[in-house]
């Protein structure tokens, strides 16, 4: 199966979900999520319609970067944008705010503290998510619901004038049952809806979730934007 193939069934499966669950299409975007895949197939995919891309190392993409902008996806109307999806150590925000066109896992104050200073250097605004992680996983990245640093951070965001917060994302635990699955993606909505209603200045219509094997499941809970790797792109390569 070619990229294009993938990209066409998992479209087909995200416009029959949508239907299924009573919401537009356009109501979820689909993030193609290339980390680990070569530049050539960055650009297969954007050949084939994809604009929304999600890498999640620094490193790797700096290295991908100069053959896409070579390629002048950057130059097409719309213009590919690529996400940072993964863990940013907060030394690495500088060269995270230089190649990134927004950052989907804000996961404490110091990172959004060093995004904002290093955005404001480069006179940019970064659009941003912040990562929450609804399960014990020691390995997960991501802030607590409960946790003091959230609402330190959500108070503290206004003042950050070069972040745009949009909302947020989870990753949620591994479960071959996907009714397993489904309690984390709706308590990251009812999250969301919560705390909009305590800080009723930010904006948080983004709720990113929703994977390869269990995008279906996040869709019917309220995703906006699923972000898609294997899918697409086929295994990865074990690192
Ligand atoms: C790797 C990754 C994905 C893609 O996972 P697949 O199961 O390959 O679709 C999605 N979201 C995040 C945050 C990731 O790190």
């Amino acid at each position: 199966m070619s990229i294009a193939d993938n990209l066409a069934r998992v479209e087909e499966q995200m416009a029959s979900t949508c239907r299924r669950a009573g919401r537009p299409r356009d109501s979820v975007r689909l993030m193609a999520v290339s980390k680990t895949h070569p530049p050539e197939s960055i650009l297969e995919a954007h050949a084939a319609g994809m604009h929304l891309f999600g890498e999640n190392r620094v490193q790797e993409y700096a290295e991908k970067h100069a053959a896409l902008v070579a390629a002048g996806i950057f130059a097409t109307q719309p213009p590919a944008s690529v996400h940072c999806i993964g863990h940013l150590q907060s030394n690495k925000a500088v060269r995270a705010v230089q190649l990134f066109d927004a950052i989907d896992a804000v996961d404490s104050l110091r990172l959004a503290e060093r995004l904002h200073h290093a955005a404001a250097e480069l006179s940019k605004y970064l659009p941003i998510l912040i990562e929450i992680k609804l399960s014990p996983e020691e390995s997960k990245h991501g802030l607590a619901p409960d946790a003091v640093e959230l609402d330190a951070l959500l108070e503290k965001l206004p003042d950050l004038a070069h972040l745009e917060l949009r909302g947020l994302m989870t990753v949620p635990p591994y479960a071959d049952d996907l009714e397993q699955v489904r309690p984390y993606f709706r308590q990251l909505r009812q999250l969301r809806d919560s705390l909009a209603q305590q800080h009723p200045r930010l904006t948080l219509d983004e709720l990113s979730m929703g994977m390869s094997h269990d995008f279906s499941v996040a869709i019917e809970e309220g995703s906006t934007m699923v972000h898609i790797g294997t899918a697409i792109f086929g295994a990865r390569p074990s690192r």
